[in-house]
């Protein structure tokens, strides 16, 4: 049986929802706010503006293709994530969803901790002046140089994810004079994806150590007895765009019962408990995520249930929310370039960009939506399929739209939801040059990651 057949839908991927295009919106100019950042919106001559900015002007001062991030919706997706969890629990931004010096900034402002999982990222978060003590650091294979930079710079949590990897930071942080707080990062047999999960005693991937036969329970054993590590909990995250919440009643099920085993064998409560992230969004109208206070009320009443069964003290929840951030702040700018109607089939529109600013359509089959953005139109719709420029039949953004029947090039078209996972996936495919990331506030723009250039290009190859 091929991975895409799986129960649980293709790994990572968002579930293709049959039938989903084969009739349009009744209105195409309508802009659905389930997709669309906060402030965008349609001005008197239709055309889609942001933070108050238009798009011709945007475009025009910026060029395209380009992701537009709307800053204000950021820092207030931030804030509905902190007050829903409140000071009881941590919020821990995924770094790899999207992350530039401005967004550790903002972050730091609006009180969330961060994920990272390279030294790449812990560089950028500490230049931009995110507390070490904020950081949490994750991966399945740290470099013996990212563990020393992290446990040297006194990163909050270093989360373990193997045996060899429990000895290696202990070693490391014994030779640093460190004690480092970590976790321990589980699998608990649950995959989850979109709107359903599979519940197993093993899982076949390569992050974490399984519950199953005991071996999270030696992990834990064996981090105990080492000088260089104060093991502080533990954590678990079941996959990505996930609406269901059984999943997470699994997983915390199952980790409570993990701290509960700790407690009989060693006598002590773990206080901290991590459930990762993968919280859904909104990519097309069909989508209908969970707010931030419906997700820690959720969380918070499985994890007390579980614990007060166990007669365990309720330990300290984080959460670590990436898309469920940034995804809805962004869309991407693109121009249109040529149209090409295949009689009986759909029509081919090309955009100045493709799967070097957004690989997730072709490595995921994700869906996205599309809207004409420099003006309305009230002709017919035609079902499209919006493609890239690289040379490859496989470049698709958007694998089936409608878009009105009088688009022409030249016309700026806009992708939703696309601030997670595209300019952190981006590629120089082509020799193409990533776009950069606009932010836009209170009828400001400023550019926080530059257009590259073909330069950059030539720095890089030094003959
Ligand atoms: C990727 C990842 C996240 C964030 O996932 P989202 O789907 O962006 O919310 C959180 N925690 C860990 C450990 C991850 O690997």
């Amino acid at each position: 049986m091929s991975r895409s057949a799986h129960p649980a839908g293709p790994r990572h991927a968002d579930v293709m929802t049959e039938g989903h295009y084969t009739a349009p919106a009744e209105d195409l100019n309508a802009l659905d706010e389930k997709v669309w950042a906060r402030t965008v919106t349609r001005d008197e001559h239709g055309a889609l503006t942001v933070g108050g900015i238009g798009v011709a002007r945007l475009a025009e001062e910026f060029g395209t293709p380009a992701y537009f991030l709307d800053e204000s919706d950021f820092r207030a997706r931030c804030r509905a994530w902190s007050d829903a969890f409140g000071p009881g629990a941590d919020v821990f931004y995924a770094g790899k969803a999207f992350l530039s010096r401005a967004v550790v900034r903002w972050l730091q402002e609006e009180g969330l901790n961060l994920d990272v999982c390279s030294g790449g990222e812990l560089t950028t978060a500490l230049d931009a002046g995110m507390p070490a003590a904020r950081i949490a650091f994750h991966g399945n294979n740290k470099t013996v140089d990212e563990i020393e930079r992290a446990v040297s710079a006194g990163v909050g949590r270093i989360v373990l994810d193997s045996f060899q990897e429990i000895v290696r930071v202990a070693h490391i942080a014994q030779r640093l004079g460190r004690r480092q707080p970590v976790q321990i990062r589980v699998t608990v047999g649950v995959e989850a994806h979109t709107h359903e999960f599979i519940a197993t005693a093993h899982e076949d991937q390569k992050f974490g150590i399984a519950l199953a036969d005991g071996q999270a329970a030696e992990a834990v054993r064996r981090a105990l007895t080492l000088d260089g590590l104060e093991l502080i909990g533990i954590h678990s995250h079941i996959g990505s765009q996930i609406f269901d919440m059984a999943g997470f009643e699994v997983s915390a099920r199952r980790v409570v019962q993990l701290l509960a085993e700790v407690r009989d064998e060693h006598g002590i409560e773990l206080p901290e408990i991590d459930l990762g992230g993968g919280l859904g969004i909104a990519y097309t109208s069909d989508d209908d995520p969970r707010e931030p206070h419906e997700i820690a009320k959720a969380l918070g009443d499985i994890v007390t249930r579980e614990c007060e069964a166990n007669g365990l003290a309720t330990p300290r929840i984080s959460v670590e929310p990436g898309r469920a951030i940034v995804g809805p702040t962004a869309f991407t700018l693109y121009e249109v370039g040529t149209i090409k109607p295949l009689e009986g089939l759909r029509t081919y529109v090309s955009v100045d960009g493709g799967m070097s600013d957004n690989i997730r359509t072709a490595l995921y089959d994700a869906e996205y939506s599309v809207a004409l953005v420099s003006r309305t139109s009230d002709a017919e719709p035609m079902l499209v399929r919006v493609v890239g420029k690289h040379c490859e039949s496989g470049d698709i953004v958007v694998k089936d739209a409608f878009l009105p029947s009088d688009l022409a090039p030249g016309d700026l078209i806009a992708v939703p939801a696309t601030g997670a996972y595209c300019r952190a996936m981006a590629s120089n495919y082509n020799h193409s040059l990533r776009p950069p990331v606009v932010a836009v506030r209170d009828g400001q723009a400023r550019v926080i990651v530059r257009r590259e250039t073909e330069e950059d290009l030539l720095r890089l190859d030094v003959g």
